[in-house]
């Protein structure tokens, strides 16, 4: 038996509800060795027949066999395999890669199989000789006549080198020169293979052909020259041959290297292809990189502008700290402190520090937070820095609001100054340090402060601790908590160190009828320390011993205040400073700090850690980070659709290479390496932006902003973000390109 044999084969085509017959009852044995013509007139069936012997097309009654098998059962997959491993293709228009040269074209078919190397290059050079085109060898397909092209196919199918070559009306675009050359070759392979040519131009090949059909209605109405002569050698031929093929082809397929190959030959070889494409991937880089620079930056504002419920100034820099030991720090701890590796700033009253003051007199009034003179880090605008210790400096919004018509009437007026706790001092402004407008940022106003001597801010604590704290007397086995400050304990400039002044309604609670030189105990309870002081009752005072006794007027104003000297009140009231607070001058080390302090004896509290947002940040993050997600889908449709307009001709090209054998798979491999070498080109020209933005070469106004907040590992994650939408957007587009049949994207294009 031959290798093709049809017996009693018949195609209906079924369009509209009519039948036509493609081909009915034909008969036929093909074998190898042949150089068969098909003729007849337009619409006999000549390519109907060629199409089921080819199996592109299923036929409806008889059977075919190929090399004595049946095929009758078989479906798609098996005819698609079948043509893979039998059936060479040669067109009327070509269907070469015209981006590809002549080698890479006739290439294509070997690296397919998986051939190696160097047989690739020894047999594709061989070839290219035999069809008579070395010289063109690595011009463009693009750039040859409609003759060479179609001596490129010939090549190509020789090189695929499959026991069947078929061909379609090859010289039905080709001037009469050219096609003689053709026939030449056609005949020239019909040695060892079988050659089907379907033409409707029979003088072309009569001279050649081994055998003619001709082709009438559907039916063979001619069959002449049917070779017998070529049988014996055909089966010694095919069994060394395909034995051979089996070897190389079956299973081993295209290489990953190749695969590579193709795919960044791919990228490059049509260069307005490559510019619209790294066109798309700039736009997909640049938007991705924002939705992610927003995500993030979002993020970290919003723990930013947290408050907590203890500390009026929460700087994210700053750290809270006590002794181990809880006892006042000392002029060596404070040293220590500020000498810290990454220590930016040490405020040594912590406890002033997040009290607010008012200063004011008839004229003139204002509000700021304390601070201590020494980390005043602004140039005065009016004014002179402080001598004296109850000179102060102002620093606050030059809005001409903040310090009146006339700041400079300011200097040297004294004002007196309280914590809103009842003590109060006198002091004067030596100097007015102005902030500029431009110190406004998002609305956010700078606050106002007064920059205070140690020595005031000393004075200020023990004000602050006396009304913080709890204090309590035991007079007479009676325990009663005092209020320290006005209309309560109060010191006195009458009353003498280890002593005390009530009054006289403290009288009744004694047996003898009065209190003086019996003892009182006064005992101070704040957080750090308790301190006990015993005095001596001097005496009480009533109506008429009041401004005697006390050298004050006015009872109205003093009445149930109880008197003690200055020396005992700083004894209860004054015993430093037990909390400071570092500010470091880098935030991103916050954990080293905190165990840096730590082993050096202290308690810490990073405040940023204690702060909570007015908006809470996972409601924000909830929707910021889906809204980013959407962004990015969104923009992956948009790449997905324009890369598919881009790629709208690829259909052709993966056709080819489906029509050589390739895969589904290999083949999107292709694409992926293509999409993906673009994808990271456009990062690349993306991050070479931001180096050059950051040394300064190109300027791209606030993005140099965002830029610079990105970190490495910000980077490498945009970078899989990218790639793997590069994958994605490939995977779809060889989805739809896989869903149409190779055979159905080239008669679409034809
Ligand atoms: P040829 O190649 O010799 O011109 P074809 O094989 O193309 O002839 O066509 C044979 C017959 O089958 C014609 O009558 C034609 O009308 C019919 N035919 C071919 N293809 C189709 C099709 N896709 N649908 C319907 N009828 C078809
Ligand atoms: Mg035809």
């Amino acid at each position: 038996m031959g290798m093709i044999r049809l017996k009693n084969v018949s195609k209906f085509y079924y369009s509209k509800g009519i039948i036509a017959s493609g081909i009915s009852k034909v008969n036929v044995d093909l074998d190898a060795g042949e150089f068969v013509v098909i003729t007849g007139e337009s619409g006999s069936g000549k390519s109907t027949l060629l199409n089921v012997i080819s199996g592109l097309d299923t036929y409806e009654e008889g059977e075919m066999y190929i090399e004595g098998m049946e095929t009758s059962h078989y479906s798609a997959a098996d005819f698609e395999e079948y043509r893979k491993k039998y059936i060479s293709f040669i067109f009327q228009n070509y269907n070469l890669v015209s981006s590809y040269t002549v080698y890479q074209n006739v290439a294509l078919a070997m690296e397919i199989d998986g051939c190696d190397n160097a047989e690739i290059r020894r047999k594709v050079t061989e070839i290219i000789d035999k069809v008579g085109l070395s010289e063109y060898r690595n011009r463009k397909v693009s750039k040859l006549s409609g003759g060479q092209k179609q001596r490129v196919a010939i090549a190509r199918a020789l090189a695929k080198d499959t026991k069947i070559l078929v061909a379609d009306e090859p010289t039905g675009n080709l001037d009469s020169v050219s096609a003689d050359g053709i026939v030449e070759l056609l005949t020239d392979i019909a040695e060892d293979k079988l050659v089907i040519v379907v033409t409707h131009n029979y003088d072309q090949f009569k001279d050649h052909a081994t055998r003619v059909i001709k082709m009438h209605d559907g039916k063979i109405v001619e069959d002449t020259g049917a070779a017998k002569a070529y049988e014996a050698q055909y089966h010694a031929d095919s069994i060394g041959r395909s034995n051979a093929r089996a070897k190389r082809n079956d299973e081993s397929g295209i290489t990953y290297g190749t695969q590579l190959k193709l795919g960044v030959r791919n990228t490059f070889n049509l260069p307005a292809k490559f510019l619209l494409l790294l066109l798309v991937f700039l736009f997909v880089v640049s938007s991705v990189s924002a939705q992610y620079v927003s995500v993030k930056k979002q993020k970290d504002t919003v723990s930013e502008q947290g408050w907590n419920n203890f500390f009026a100034n929460y700087d994210p820099k700053r750290i809270v700290v006590e002794k181990e030991d809880r006892t006042a720090f000392t002029k060596a701890d404070y040293e220590a402190l500020e000498n810290a590796p990454h220590v930016e700033k040490l405020v040594r009253e912590d406890i002033v520090y997040d009290t607010s003051v008012y200063i004011e007199n008839e004229q003139f009034s204002f509000y700021g937070y304390m601070s201590e003179l020494r980390n005043l880090d602004r140039e005065l605008d009016l004014g002179s820095m402080p001598k004296a210790d109850n000179e102060v400096v102002l620093c606050g919004l030059d809005d001409g609001w903040t310090f009146g018509d006339q700041p400079d009437a300011l200097i040297g007026q004294t004002y007196k100054v309280s914590t809103g706790e009842g003590a109060e001092h006198d002091i004067k402004v030596a100097g007015i340090a102005m902030l500029p407008e431009s110190e406004i940022v998002n609305d956010e106003y700078p606050e106002s402060i007064i920059y205070f001597s140690d020595n005031m801010i000393a004075e200020m604590r023990k004000d602050l601790y006396a009304s913080n704290s709890t204090t309590t007397m035991l007079i007479n086995s009676v325990e009663e908590q005092l209020m320290a400050g006005r209309g309560g304990l109060v010191v006195n400039e009458n009353v003498p160190e280890g002593y005390i002044l009530l009054p006289t309604s403290y009288d009744q609670g004694f047996k003898e009828g009065y209190a003086a030189g019996n003892e009182v105990v006064l005992k101070c309870k704040a957080l750090y320390y308790e301190q006990e002081l015993t005095l001596m009752i001097m005496g009480t005072y009533g109506e008429k011993t009041f401004e005697q006794k006390t050298g004050l007027t006015d009872l109205a104003l003093h009445d149930g205040e109880i008197y003690i000297s200055e020396m005992d009140y700083r004894r209860l009231y004054e015993k430093g400073s037990f909390q400071a607070s570092v500010f470091v001058d880098d935030t991103k080390n916050m954990d080293g700090m905190k165990d840096m302090l730590e082993r050096g004896g202290y308690h810490v509290l990073v405040l940023r850690d204690h702060i909570y947002n007015f908006i809470d940040s996972d409601i924000l993050s909830i929707i910021q980070l889906p809204m980013a997600v959407i962004v990015c889908l969104a923009v992956f449709f948009i790449a997905y659709f324009v890369v598919r307009l881009i790629l709208k001709s690829r259909g052709v090209y993966f056709a080819t290479l489906r029509m050589l054998g390739m895969g589904k798979k290999p083949a999107c491999r292709i694409m992926r390496v293509e999409l993906v070498l673009v994808c990271m080109i456009a990062y690349a020209l993306f991050i070479l932006f931001v180096c050059l933005n950051r040394i300064g070469v190109v300027s791209a106004g606030n993005l140099v902003d965002y830029i610079d907040y990105l970190k490495i590992r910000d980077y490498v994650i945009l970078a899989f973000i990218l790639l793997f939408m590069a994958v994605l957007i490939s995977g779809r587009f060889m989805r739809t390109i896989f869903k149409s049949s190779a055979m159905g994207t080239f008669r679409e294009e034809a």
